[in-house]
C-alpha cells in the first residue's frame, strides 16, 4: 500500500543529471503530508525491535526523512555530509565512484563508541554511499543498526552490498 503510494508519487526525469540517467525525483512525496507520515510510520514499524541510538542521514535527501524519523523515535540525528560542509572537527571516508572518488564526513562527536547507528538515505542505487557511511561509522567505533531507504533501484544490486553489513534493511518501494 505504502509502496504503491510512493511509486505513484515519484517521477522519472530522463537525462538528469547527465544524459542516459533516469533520475527518480522524490520531491512530489514531500508535497503530500499524509504520505510523508505514512513513510515515517512504516519505518517506525519496521524498526520496532531494533536498538537505535542515533540516525545518520546522508546528504542531502537523507536529511528529509532522517530527521523526521529520528525525532519520532526520540533519538539524535547526525548528518553525513560531503567534504568541507561540516563546521566542527570531522572524520572522513574516501570511496570509489564509477569515475573517480568521493569523500563523506561526520563530526567526530556525532555519537559515542558503541552506539548503534541507523543509516538513512532517500534512495539505494549501487549502495556505494551507504557502504562508505557504514565504514566511517565503524571506524569511529559505532555499530551499524541497519539501513532505511524510501526507494530502491533493484537492478543496481545495492542490497547485495549492504546486507552483509546488517540484516536490518528496509526499502519501502522497489
Ligand atoms: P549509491 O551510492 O547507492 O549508488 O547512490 C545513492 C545516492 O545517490 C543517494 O544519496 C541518492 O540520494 C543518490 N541518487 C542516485 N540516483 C538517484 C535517483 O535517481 N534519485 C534520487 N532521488 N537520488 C539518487
Amino acid at each position: 500500500m505504502i509502496e504503491q503510494a510512493i511509486k505513484g508519487a515519484i517521477r522519472d526525469i530522463p537525462d538528469f543529471p547527465k544524459p542516459g540517467i533516469i533520475f527518480k525525483d522524490i520531491t512530489p512525496i514531500l508535497k503530500d503530508p499524509e504520505l510523508c507520515e505514512g513513510i515515517v510510520d512504516a519505518f517506525v514499524e519496521g524498526l520496532k525491535d531494533t536498538r537505535i541510538d542515533a540516525i545518520a542521514g546522508v546528504e542531502s535527501r537523507g536529511f528529509l526523512f532522517g530527521l523526521t524519523l529520528a525525532t519520532k523515535l526520540g533519538v539524535p540525528f547526525v548528518p553525513v555530509r560531503k567534504a568541507g560542509k561540516l563546521p566542527h572537527t570531522v572524520k572522513q571516508k574516501v570511496y570509489e565512484l564509477e569515475y573517480g572518488t568521493a569523500t563523506i564526513e561526520l563530526h567526530t562527536d556525532a555519537f559515542k563508541p558503541g552506539d548503534h547507528i541507523l543509516i538513512h538515505d532517500d534512495l539505494l542505487a549501487t549502495g556505494g554511499t551507504v557502504s562508505a557511511a557504514s565504514e566511517l561509522i565503524q571506524e569511529m567505533g559505532g555499530k551499524v543498526a541497519g539501513f532505511t531507504f524510501v526507494v530502491g533501484l533493484g537492478f543496481l544490486n545495492g542490497l547485495e552490498k549492504i546486507e552483509p553489513i546488517s540484516d536490518k534493511v528496509i526499502v519501502l518501494a522497489n
